[in-house]
């Protein structure tokens, strides 16, 4: 049995939103996150960041700006990220990874074994309930970053809703324990 793995959105759910986030002075982890990964590791989660990052394609910044970015986010949650995966396509390319297409879980799934059954995708946008879903992921919408503008664009309704990442983990740790998930 593999283990279970939350993937998790970038922009909005474990930083703040910034429109095309390029440099590593604007990073924001919310006052919330170290806590809630935190959480997630000593409940034997993996945590895999998912991210569609077109400011790459639109060369509003390059690939090597997002990588300085995600080391920062490491040196602030002390490593606990087990991997980064980040589609760089424009949205009209039609590249197999950019959310809500399943690249980027489907390359996790190559790299880990991964229990899909107790395994969860958390985010803010409807493209990440649509991900998690077609990827038989149960799936957290948390109401940070673009949350809650998308919780009414809904067509496919989240496992849970909840306000901010923490909330979220706690929940889905909980829900874990009690034998639900
Ligand atoms: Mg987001």
């Amino acid at each position: 049995m593999g283990q279970s793995a939350i993937f998790l959105d970038r922009d909005g759910t474990l930083i703040e939103e910034v429109n095309f986030l390029s440099r590593v002075e604007d990073l924001r982890l919310f006052p919330f996150t170290a806590e809630a990964v935190k959480l997630l590791k000593d409940s034997g989660y993996l945590i895999i960041v998912v991210t569609n990052q077109s400011g790459i394609g639109r060369e509003i910044y390059t690939v090597e700006d997002m990588h300085a970015i995600h080391a920062q986010i490491q040196v602030e949650l002390d490593n606990a990220i087990d991997a980064f995966y980040f589609c760089p396509h424009l949205p009209d390319e039609g590249c197999a990874c950019r959310k809500p297409r399943l690249g980027m879980i489907e390359a996790a799934l190559a790299d880990f074994d991964i229990d899909l059954e107790r395994s969860w995708m958390v985010g803010d946008k409807k493209i990440d309930v649509e991900t998690g879903a077609a990827g038989r992921l149960s799936t957290a919408l948390v109401l940070t970053g673009y949350g809650h503008e998308h919780q009414v664009l809904l067509e496919i309704q989240p496992t849970l809703i909840a306000s901010d990442l923490n909330e979220a983990v706690k929940s889905i740790v909980s829900l874990s324990s009690n034998g639900s998930i």
